[in-house]
């Protein structure tokens, strides 16, 4: 299966060197290049209607030579509780992906995927129950976050690469996703104010380390220990959690950005007072923050979420051993929250699962 879909045509994947170069051999003067690239990459063009100050037959030279798709609103979601929003997203093939965007007091933050369907497997995750269909494009993932600005006229402070999909599976259009939003040219929304979030492949980790960027990053962790993590997380079989912890540390000694451990509470499962104990054994002497997330409950699953009193038990424990800690708010809580649903709700109405 190709999960790569060609991006030598596609308009939105193409760093500004690309678009000079493309300008030039359509015959047209340089500064038209950043013209194009401010349209697509800073004012969110979504089609050649919106790009006003371009002539008529540059326009038509590029639709000889490129793609150019922006993102349509399939659905959307605003929570009622918080005023975050979800959006379900159809690309040119017809494919849908999800976004969230969520409003702090610090700034808008959006949530995007990475992959059209996930293949790690992750036995409590819906993104992951129909497998991989294909990766996106860097393209794809910058219009998740243009569609959504345009959509709420509102600026993007912060991106988690934390939707569908492994991010460091796709590892080539992720790291243009990064550079691109991140240049001036572009939305210029800070490295420090990216988060990549990964269950673990330790070869993308230790690559990530090697560019070099400020970007903070998010371990899936789920598990105080191997045996309890390979039950939940297939990609456990493959890298043993001291392999992972390795590559982390060596990730934070390059950038010095605090690292975050995610943790699903699962009832009965692994929210035990032991395994709090296990887990500050094992995070002992990181600069690092550990997220807990009462599991969302995923139709196909058995597990249950923590309840209050035991999240908040394991929180302490934790404490005690002098781990910085957060339960997550529970953003959009009565929305279609958990990770895969909306699209996976979608893919069933039109008849793609059987049963669902
Ligand atoms: N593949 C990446 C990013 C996508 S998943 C990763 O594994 O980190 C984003 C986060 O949501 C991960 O921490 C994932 O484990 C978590 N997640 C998935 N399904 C969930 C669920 N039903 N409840 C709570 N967290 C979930």
């Amino acid at each position: 299966m190709n999960t790569n879909k060609s991006d030598l045509s596609d308009l939105l994947s193409m760093s500004y060197e690309e678009v000079e170069k493309l300008v030039d051999e359509i015959g047209e003067k340089p500064y038209r290049a950043e013209q194009l690239y401010g349209w697509l990459h800073k004012r969110g063009a979504s089609s050649y209607e919106d790009m006003r100050n371009l002539p008529k037959a540059m326009k038509e030279k590029l639709k000889g030579r490129v793609t150019f798709f922006f993102p349509r609103i399939r659905e959307k979601q605003v929570s009622k509780l918080d005023g975050t929003k979800k959006y379900l997203f159809e690309l040119a093939d017809g494919e849908c992906v999800e976004s969230v965007w969520m409003s702090y007091h610090h700034g808008n933050s959006v949530c995007i995927s990475s992959q059209v369907g996930c293949r790690m497997g992750c036995t409590f995750c819906a993104s992951t129950l129909l497998g991989l269909t294909r990766n996106l494009t860097a393209g794809e993932m910058l219009a998740q976050v243009y569609a959504i600005e345009r959509d709420t006229k509102e600026r993007v402070s912060n991106v988690v690469v934390m939707g569908t999909g492994e991010p460091l599976d796709n590892y080539g259009n992720l790291v243009k996703f990064i550079r691109m939003i991140s240049d001036g040219k572009g939305l210029c929304i800070s490295e420090r104010n990216i988060t990549v979030s990964t269950c673990g492949l330790v070869p993308g980790i230790r690559k990530l380390r090697d560019e070099n960027f400020m970007i903070n990053l998010a371990l899936s962790l789920h598990a105080p220990n191997d045996v309890l993590r390979r039950q939940l997380m297939p990609v456990a079989r493959s890298y043993a959690l001291s392999d992972i912890m390795d590559a982390m540390r060596d990730y934070y000694s390059v950038n010095r950005r605090r690292l975050t451990f995610e943790y699903s509470l699962i009832r009965g499962v692994n929210d035990s007072e032991e395994m709090a104990v296990e887990l500050s054994g094992l995070l002992k002497g990181m600069n690092c923050l550990v997220n807990l997330i009462p599991v969302n409950p995923v139709e196909e699953t058995a597990y249950r979420p923590a309840g209050r009193g035991d999240a908040l038990r394991f929180k302490k424990k934790l404490e005690n051993h002098g781990i910085h800690v957060t339960i997550r708010r529970e953003m959009g809580r009565d929305i279609d929250g958990a990770c895969g649903q909306l699209r996976k709700r979608d893919a069933a109405k039109r008849g793609d699962l059987q049963g669902v």
